[in-house]
């Protein structure tokens, strides 16, 4: 116990002060990219060819960030002329529409809805739903609950039943063995309840889009309130996506 208390005292307060204090990530990290739209043609077909994803529009110039598994592709080969990511970590959106991106992204603040803040600012709690996926978010998602983000400080937790839940927060492509189970839990839910999109699988099918075994797209089974885009989704993009849509 003495010992406990000691590596207390020593180590003291490990949680993050974020969203008091900025937020610093490694600098490898991939946020949201700088696009230059007067970069030269050839360049910018050169990238939507190598992009894994068909996520680069060359003629408006534009990355769906629903699409995209943050690679970095198209940030080589156009040796940063037409793509260069920033270490901007604020990338939810309440329209699918906005993820179609030349570089910028609405204030998420603006776009959410005011009832949903009345509703669920003091209290939300969510059912995950893992469906189909490498797990990947799961585990970012997990991350959230450790002490450094401590996520129930904010007055929002995960819960085991959708009963008790307020959403569901869907990572993984919905794979078709997993469809009537997403739709199960969401009816589970009572309403009035939330829908969040997150990671790249849940928006668009991820790395498994085109495939015939998977929905690809949890919109087009569910209205979604709320999408967070990644490859994983960092935990803090998640953390702010989650702040600003409901306190
Ligand atoms: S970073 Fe995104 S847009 Fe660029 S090549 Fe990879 S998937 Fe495509
Ligand atoms: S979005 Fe990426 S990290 Fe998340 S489940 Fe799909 S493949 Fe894995």
């Amino acid at each position: 116990m003495l010992k406990v208390l000691k590596n207390r005292l020593e180590q003291g307060n490990r949680t993050s002060k974020y969203p008091k204090v900025p937020i610093n990530l490694y600098n490898r990290y991939r946020g949201l990219p700088q696009i230059n739209p007067d970069c030269d043609s050839a360049t910018i077909k050169a990238c939507a060819t190598a992009c894994p994803q068909e996520a680069i529009d060359a003629s408006s110039c534009k990355i769906d960030l629903g699409k995209c598994v943050f690679c970095g592709q198209c940030e080589t080969q156009s040796k940063g002329e037409f793509v260069k990511f920033t270490q901007n970590f604020e990338m939810g959106v309440a329209n699918k529409n906005d993820l179609l991106t030349g570089g910028s992204l609405p204030a998420l603040a603006e776009h959410s809805k005011k009832h949903f803040k009345k509703l669920f600012g003091r209290s939300l709690q969510l059912r995950q739903i893992s469906a189909a996926g490498c797990n990947a978010c799961e585990a970012d998602t997990n991350v959230l609950n450790t002490p450094f983000f401590d996520l129930s400080r904010f007055g929002i937790q995960f819960v085991a039943s959708p009963r008790h839940a307020d959403g569901i927060h869907v990572t993984g492509p919905i794979s078709r063995n997993m469809h009537a189970a997403t739709i199960t839990t969401f009816e589970a839910v009572p309403s009035p309840k939330v829908v969040i999109a997150s990671g790249s699988c849940a928006i668009s099918g991820g790395p498994f889009y085109g495939s015939d075994d998977i929905i690809g797209d949890l919109n087009s089974i569910i209205p979604v309130d709320l999408y967070i885009p990644g490859c994983p989704p960092h935990p803090i993009t998640t953390l702010h996506a989650l702040l600003k849509y409901f306190k």
